[in-house]
């Protein structure tokens, strides 16, 4: 006997539609008609299904400050110094309710592991820590919550922040964060980094940093990467870091990307775009042709780098917009990286799904075949392929093989007389199922 079956679910826009049969927790098997019964059965009826989309780096302790001081300059320093004014008012409550909020809406968005970055340091200290350790008990049956200690206000700029740190992993933080930028000049940059590394060996944790997040080439406390890779080959630390933001990859010299970013896919580096912060805070300065400041998502895949996405900020003063929704992020993604061909929307979705569970080392255990953790999702949509622009509602999550979420939602327009009600409008060209691919679906 399983314990659920979700039958005929479109997981392929090429192939049969699949029944997905669930046993303690993990998928048993996907197949055309699954002959086993089960405790509970979803009827997908030809909608579509995914695995859980992954958001590998947020920040709930920081949400839904932008209405308290908003960021008049919208600039990047802006957005540090106001939040770390409101820091020093936080209270315990305070983040805790606004960090719920924004889990509470990521599973709703149907998001099953989440990857959180809560500021560590000698203003917030562990409040952010603490407050998402109590979540990550109370929200264990919905998600699977991983917890950065992030230095947010730098390390060597902010002295106690690495005894700080320290307390964060013994507390239960599962990574090793960072914000080399925020430091006073390139040598200590550097021994941010270093420490970074440091720690993550000592406690054997991965690595998941902000860096390099500016428009040009010309500082370099933003232009780490190099030196990242490099460091990551020499300590063994290949597949287990991650790097958000690093827009300045958008602004290195033609020539000298080629082996840039070979050196970051040999190093096995993960790259996190945050697309909503990238493009509200970069190219402020710009006068004539504002530059969109993104890490380049295409030559970066082509290179081989695992390129993830992510919202990094819900309505604060680094992004004033959010959702908690991977979707929402994902085409945002499309319209400003020109990623709009059918293969590019299906790469997209892949980094809001299974290169965002590698991103954050769940890869082995996440997907959408036999052998995986159940984490999945059925969307009110009928192909893969229009998943991000149809932005379907998310009518069953399921976590570890356990419904948690399903939406309802009636929508009826009422027509004038002479018309029938329910009358559904004509359908549009016939589409050609086969034009998507370049990789396929998430897996
Ligand atoms: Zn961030």
């Amino acid at each position: 006997m399983l314990d659920l079956i979700i039958r005929q679910g479109r997981v392929d826009d090429e192939g049969p539609l699949a029944d997905i049969g669930v046993r303690d927790g993990r998928i048993d098997q996907v197949a055309p008609a699954v002959r086993e019964e089960a405790r509970r059965e979803l009827h997908a009826g030809g909608k579509v299904v995914i695995p859980g989309l992954i958001e590998p780096h947020i920040h709930p302790d920081k949400a839904f400050l932008e209405q308290k001081m908003p960021n008049r300059s919208g600039t990047l320093e802006e957005a540090i110094r106001n939040t770390a004014a409101l820091k020093a008012r936080y209270t315990a409550e305070d983040v805790r309710e606004r960090a719920e909020r924004v889990l509470e809406w990521a599973v709703r968005r149907g998001t099953t592991t989440l990857r959180a970055h809560p500021d560590v340091d000698p203003i917030e200290k562990l409040m952010g820590v603490e407050a998402l350790l109590a979540l990550r008990q109370a929200y264990a049956d919905v998600l699977d919550l991983q917890i950065v200690a992030f230095p947010q206000e730098g390390i060597i700029k902010a002295p106690g922040t690495e005894e700080l740190m320290r307390e964060a992993i013994r507390l239960g933080a599962d990574a090793v964060g960072g914000c080399p930028y925020n430091e006073a000049g390139i040598t200590e940059t550097r021994r941010h980094i270093d420490i970074c590394f440091r720690l993550a060996a000592q406690h054997g944790l991965p690595i998941d940093m902000h860096v390099d997040f500016a428009d040009d080439v010309d500082d370099p406390r933003y232009t780490t990467a190099e030196y990242i890779a490099r460091k990551t080959i020499a300590e063994g630390y290949q597949g287990r870091v991650s790097l958000g933001h690093v827009t300045t990859l958008g602004a290195v010299a033609p020539e000298a990307r080629a082996s840039l970013f070979e050196l970051l896919a040999q190093a096995g580096i993960s790259i996190v775009m945050l697309p909503a912060t990238d493009l509200h805070l970069s190219g402020r300065k710009d006068r004539r042709t504002v530059r969109r400041g993104l890490a380049p998502a295409k030559e970066l895949l082509a290179a081989g780098v695992n390129v993830a996405i992510s919202s990094n900020n819900i309505r604060n003063a680094f992004t004033p917009f959010g959702l908690a929704d991977m979707l929402q992020i994902g085409l945002l993604l499309c319209h400003t990286a020109h990623m709009g061909s059918p293969g590019e929307q299906m790469a997209v979705l892949r980094m809001a799904t299974v290169n965002a569970a590698r991103a954050i080392g769940i890869g082995d255990v996440y997907g959408l075949a036999a052998g995986r953790q159940a984490d999945l999702l059925v969307l009110d949509t009928e192909r893969v392929a229009d998943v991000l622009v149809d932005q379907p509602d998310r009518l069953y999550v399921v976590k570890r093989g356990q419904v948690t979420v399903t939406t309802h939602r009636t929508v009826e327009v009422h027509r004038g007389p002479g018309t029938r009600s329910g009358e559904r409008p004509a359908a549009g060209p016939s589409r050609q199922a086969d034009r998507i691919r370049e990789g396929g679906v998430p897996r």
